[in-house]
């Protein structure tokens, strides 16, 4: 598929989960600079998932986003997140931020296809 077609398809939102098989290499945690912005509900239920009050949730995992918009996940200084193991599983898995939940479905960035070797491979 000729990578105009492909970037299109990604932007309208056509990836389905049966389209894409992850690789679980964890490149997508791994991104310096990237932000994981989190809700309230979300907030809630990771809180709850790793037993924690949601206010100590927020002081111990959460920081404030650059835009000071919302509340992001924690990241280590090489950039990677913080719930990112070495095995690169998620240690949140069950009850990750709709946004780690969503890519590549619903939403991706123009890097997104650098980043992603499962992406790149579909191209
Ligand atoms: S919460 Fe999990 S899936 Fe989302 S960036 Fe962190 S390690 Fe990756
Ligand atoms: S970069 Fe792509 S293949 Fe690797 S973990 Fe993320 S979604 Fe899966």
């Amino acid at each position: 598929m000729a990578n105009d077609q492909f970037q299109m398809r990604l932007n309208r939102k056509e990836m389905k989960p049966n389209d894409f098989t992850c690789r679980m290499c964890g490149a997508c945690c791994r991104i310096k600079d990237g932000i994981v912005r989190v809700s309230d509900a979300e907030i809630a239920r990771i809180a709850a998932y790793l037993g924690m009050g949601e206010a100590e949730f927020i002081e111990r995992e959460t920081e404030v986003a650059p835009d000071r918009k919302s509340l992001i996940l924690k990241s280590r200084p090489d950039g990677s997140c913080a719930y990112l193991t070495e095995d690169n599983l998620c240690r949140i898995n069950p009850v990750k931020p709709d946004k780690c939940r969503t890519f590549p479905f619903e939403w991706t960035n123009p890097d997104s296809v650098e980043v992603c070797p499962q992406l790149a491979s579909l191209r």
